[in-house]
């Protein structure tokens, strides 16, 4: 009998763990997403300022699965796990397991207020969230186009939260709508990006080189940044500062952390106040040697024991470190422990410019842009190749 393994969320960490586990002919993987596609998040700052088409920012899930014989894709939304029957239970029907992978990642944090304000705020992990932003976006711009009223009146965007996708977001819109308002040979002087940072800067933690390139970047695009302070209250169309100020605005983009998957939230295990669960350095559940936690859904830490940011990076190496592990326990072979690290960051900072921190190199400017680039692509061609390949198969099949 074959080993099932299913995997929960086909992102960056579980499509890594899916590539490494397919190449074992003993084993069946099952993977499940609540989604069609993987939703390249590292790219969302492009699609919310206009910068990229949807199709561009997606892996088809079902082509992708199609490439290995032993690989099925479940379109589906996971309810809940029960580790002890081994089981899931899905919004249709349910799946068991001999291993299972969670890698549904975490949620954006929302700001606990009105129930309206949803209405016209977002946050930008989810597709559906990237693109209601984005809608909004070119809504308002083109509202300013078609009458001079709107374009006099002002426009202003909230950034709650001034980390890496809140900071990519605050340059990618404002140097978009610079460019579009120039070329228009209309004013901007009405576009009001308000970036709120708790800390005393933007991009806590980071290099401060990185940090003073991002800033004066930032504010040569006419960004607003807030230091020190964060929303205390949101009431219509504004928002409260801890300080005291206030800031209306049209529309508001949560960036400022993340919590625990909905779907995660009754499943029993030890977790951290984010609500991510803690895994062993072979990235088990410690309370069951047959599920292992990958990606933003788990709390993981590098070599020291400091605890690592959410990033694709750690989510991909945790993925492919659990497919590892799950090979040599059939093997009957000792696990691998955990060597996590952040090898660098590339920051989207509007246009062809962004920044780079790799190693002890740190650069800015269109060079940084091409290396980013590079990046996504190296990530996104070969997965593109794979789901044109599955796709080429499915339709043949269907000949
Ligand atoms: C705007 C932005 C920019 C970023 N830029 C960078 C960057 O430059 N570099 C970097 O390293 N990181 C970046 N990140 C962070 C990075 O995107 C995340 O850390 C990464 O996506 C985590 O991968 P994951 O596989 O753990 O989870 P996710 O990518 O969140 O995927 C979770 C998967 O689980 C599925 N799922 C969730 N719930 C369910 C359910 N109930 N049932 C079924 N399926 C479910 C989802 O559909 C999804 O496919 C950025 C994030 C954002 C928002």
């Amino acid at each position: 009998m074959k080993h099932h393994v299913v995997i929960l969320g086909g992102s960056y960490g579980g499509i890594s763990a899916l590539r490494k586990l397919q190449s074992d002919p003993n084993i069946l993987i099952t993977l499940i997403d609540r989604h069609p596609c993987h939703y390249l998040q590292t790219e969302g700052y492009e699609l919310i300022a206009g910068d990229t088409y949807f199709s561009n920012t997606i892996v088809n899930l079902s082509s992708l699965c199609a490439n290995y014989p032993n690989v099925t894709f479940r379109h589906s939304t996971v309810r809940e796990i029960d580790p002890k029957q081994k089981r899931i239970f899905l919004e249709e029907g349910e799946e068991s397991y001999d291993t299972l992978i969670i890698a549904m990642g975490c949620v954006t944090k929302r700001f606990e207020c009105d129930t309206q304000v949803y209405h016209y705020s977002s946050g930008a992990k989810s597709l559906r969230g990237a693109l209601k932003l984005n809608r909004f976006f070119q809504d308002e711009l083109y509202k300013r186009l078609e009458s001079d009223r709107h374009a006099k009146e002002n426009f202003n965007i909230v950034i709650g939260g001034a980390g890496l996708s809140g900071v990519e977001i605050a340059a990618s819109m404002q140097h978009f709508f610079n460019r579009y308002y120039r070329s228009n040979t209309l004013s901007c002087e009405t576009l009001n990006i308000h970036l709120i940072a708790s800390r005393e800067s933007v991009l806590h933690g980071m290099h401060p080189k990185i940090i003073k390139i991002t800033t004066k970047r930032l504010k040569s695009l006419r960004v607003k940044i807030h230091t020190h302070c964060r929303i205390a209250a949101i009431e219509d169309h504004e928002a409260v500062m801890t300080n005291g100020e206030k800031i209306p605005f049209d529309f508001m983009i949560f960036a400022g952390g993340t919590t625990a998957n909905p779907a995660l939230k009754d499943f029993e295990a030890d977790k951290n106040r984010k609500g991510q669960i803690l895994v062993d350095d072979s990235m088990r559940c410690p309370a069951y040697s047959n599920l292992y936690v990958i990606g933003d859904a788990a709390e993981l830490k590098d070599r020291q024991g400091n605890i690592l940011p959410p990033t694709a990076m750690t989510a991909m190496g945790s993925g492919t470190l659990a497919a590892e592990n799950i090979i040599n326990t059939l093997d009957a072979k000792a696990l691998k422990k955990a060597d996590l690290r952040i090898e660098g960051i590339a920051i989207a900072l509007g246009g062809k410019y962004a920044a780079v921190d790799i190693k002890f190199i740190r650069f800015s400017g269109y060079p940084a842009y091409l290396t980013k680039k590079l990046i996504e692509k190296m990530y996104k061609w070969p997965l593109w190749w794979l789901a044109y390949r599955g796709f080429k198969k499915i339709e043949n099949c269907r000949i």
